[in-house]
């Protein structure tokens, strides 16, 4: 999936979510915040010009928002998390934000009531999407905005998808040139994700839980964090 289907994802079926941010102090906050808006590469939400929350955003804008859908049970969740900087973009979209949102209609009725409030879009960062409803478990990585690379998903050598943040550096782990096959890793990892076919092993990084069992037990010190 693209990074605009996750956006939709966190728009219309996870929608509500919690957005974190720091005070002036330098602590974390967090409350919740709905997804507004989405469209291919960024995100909207609004907050009122009085609240402390809008305070801190302008003070400092990064954000790290994260939502879950599915069905009952921590097994049946779909959970989506974005990293990333929210910039003021005024009043610009608050009419589409209504449009699309009857419900904030009640909220603020009368257009007068709606002078407060601005809009936020995030449109620089990173995501990930972590479905536990499928086994093994599958997790993406996506970039909102343009990545310094300019593209989202990058194919490193052994042809494993690799991921990377705004910054270009990529997270997870893997297994290097070290590796001697002797299957340790394997034995220990919970979601059985580590190709064997050929050596190098390759981890699927689609199904790794990031648990780091592999990079512990790897006698010959083959597999990296990155
Ligand atoms: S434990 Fe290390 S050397 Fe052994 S198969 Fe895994 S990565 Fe390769
Ligand atoms: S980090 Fe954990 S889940 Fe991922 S390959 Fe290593 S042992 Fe398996």
């Amino acid at each position: 999936m693209e990074t605009k289907d996750y956006l939709r994802i966190l728009r219309e079926e996870i929608h509500s979510t919690v957005i974190a941010t720091v005070d002036g102090e330098g602590h974390p906050v967090t409350r919740a915040i709905d997804i507004m808006l989405t469209d291919e590469n960024s995100l909207y939400f609004i907050t009122a010009k009085g609240k402390a929350f809008y305070a801190q955003l302008m003070e400092n804008p990064y954000v790290a928002i994260s939502g879950m859908c599915g069905g009952e049970g921590t097994m049946n969740k779909k959970a989506i998390s974005v990293r990333g900087k929210a910039v003021n973009i005024g009043s610009g979209k608050l009419k589409e934000v209504f449009e699309q949102n009857p419900y904030m209609a009640e909220i603020y009725p009368q257009e007068e009531s709606r002078i407060a409030l601005e809009v936020f879009q995030v449109a620089e960062g990173t995501g990930e999407f972590f479905d536990l409803s499928v086994k093994p478990i599958f997790r993406d990585t996506f970039v909102l905005g343009v990545s310094a690379e300019g593209e989202a998903g990058q194919m490193g050598k052994n042809g494993e998808k690799t991921r990377r943040n705004a910054s270009g550096q990529q997270g997870g782990y893997f297994i290097t040139d070290r590796c001697r096959g002797c299957r340790i890793c394997c034995s220990k990892c919970p979601q059985k994700c580590i190709d064997m076919s050929a050596k190098p092993f390759v981890i699927q990084q689609e199904h790794c839980l990031h648990c780091g069992n592999c990079m512990e037990v790897c006698p010959f010190g083959a597999v990296e964090r990155r």
